[in-house]
């Protein structure tokens, strides 16, 4: 019987189990993979005290730390947390784990296109966060992809850092952006909006080069030279593992009180699958250390918070 059981190891499961290894809680780490969403990105530039270090190799900073404190991490896919009488169990496929807590760090994944090059080009010129990867882009061309808030904001921002031109293209006329956000990405001059065309293809060399698109009304073909296309189609949680065991909102993420506390007693939950706001590697692992601390002091009946400088 693990004390915790983690299922996820992006930067809210791995600081999570940091917290709760170095409280000598017997963790386990269950993911899919190490890194999550942070190793997508070539470049992380907003974590503090990094100043510039590719994504991955943080998380392998990360995984490091979080064996150093003996905590067991090991591959596999959670396909159901269950209660029982006393704890939860944890299944895989092949496996079942039984936990008294379990803190959910599963994340989220970019919605993504599914056309030609795009898997090619992930990371090469093709990115899925735009406050992550815009600066990368100054004196560029690029696409911004989408339809709504954070597709017209992602354009203006691109622009802000110094793009020198910026395709919006959305496969309808109207967009689900407010009119504010649309009528300043109308009036800059360096974008340019485009529809109602949905892109058909991503080309390149080593990086990105181009994306084919198609008009959704005449069907006529266009190919625009491009360095890099932005996703901004949203992305989703996958929480099939738990739909009956904790409360769910309508945007499929899993709803916690500020302490990342879920609706079941002894489970909890950080990071991009949560109601939290502001998805973002630095979010995700305050809110995975938050979690790991609830857990830690629903497990010593409310004894283990007595840290000097945050008296209650
Ligand atoms: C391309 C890109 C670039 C980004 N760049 C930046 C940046 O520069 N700076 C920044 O601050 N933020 C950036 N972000 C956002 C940041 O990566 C996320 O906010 C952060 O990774 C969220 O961490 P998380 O641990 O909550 O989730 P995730 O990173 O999504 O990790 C979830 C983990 O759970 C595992 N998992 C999921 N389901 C299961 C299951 N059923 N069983 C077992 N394991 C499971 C996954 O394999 C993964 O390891 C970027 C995001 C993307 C997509």
């Amino acid at each position: 019987m693990y004390d915790v059981i983690i299922v996820g190891a992006g930067a809210a499961g791995l600081t999570a189990a940091l917290y709760t290894g170095r409280k000598n809680l017997k963790t386990l780490v269950v993911s899919v993979d190490v890194g999550g969403q942070c190793n997508l990105t070539s470049s992380i530039e907003n974590y503090p005290g990094i100043e510039k270090m590719p994504g991955f190799q943080l998380t392998r900073e990360m995984e490091k730390q979080v064996k150093k404190a003996g905590v067991e991490v090991i591959t596999g896919k959670v396909i159901k947390v269950e209660k029982k009488s006393a704890g939860f169990v944890v299944k895989t496929k092949s496996k079942e784990f039984e936990g008294k807590t379990v803190i959910l760090a599963i994340g989220r994944v970019p919605r993504t296109l599914d056309i030609p090059g795009e898997a090619d080009y992930l990371g090469k010129g093709v990115h899925t966060c735009t406050t992550c990867d815009a600066p990368l882009y100054g004196k560029k061309t690029v696409a911004v992809i989408g339809g709504g808030n954070s597709a017209v904001d992602g354009a203006l921002e691109i622009s802000r850092v110094g793009a020198e031109k910026v395709y919006l293209i959305h496969r309808r006329v109207d967009f689900r952006a407010d009119e504010m956000t649309l009528e300043k990405a109308k009036k800059d001059k360096k974008v340019e909006i485009m529809t109602p065309y949905s892109p058909v293809e991503i080309k390149g060399d080593k990086f990105v080069k181009s994306i084919v698109l198609k008009n959704n009304e005449t069907n006529e073909g266009k190919e625009l030279k491009v360095d890099g296309v932005f996703l901004e189609i949203g992305s989703i949680v996958n929480t099939s593992l738990v739909k009956d065991l904790v409360e769910i909102n309508e945007s499929n993420e899993i709803v916690v009180d500020t302490r990342g506390r879920t609706s079941q007693e002894g489970v909890f939950a950080a990071g991009d699958a949560t109601t939290v706001i502001y998805k973002q590697c630095i979010i995700a692992a305050g809110e995975g250390a938050k979690a790991a601390l609830e857990a830690y002091n629903y497990l010593t009946g409310g004894k283990g918070l007595g840290f000097d400088w945050a008296k209650k």
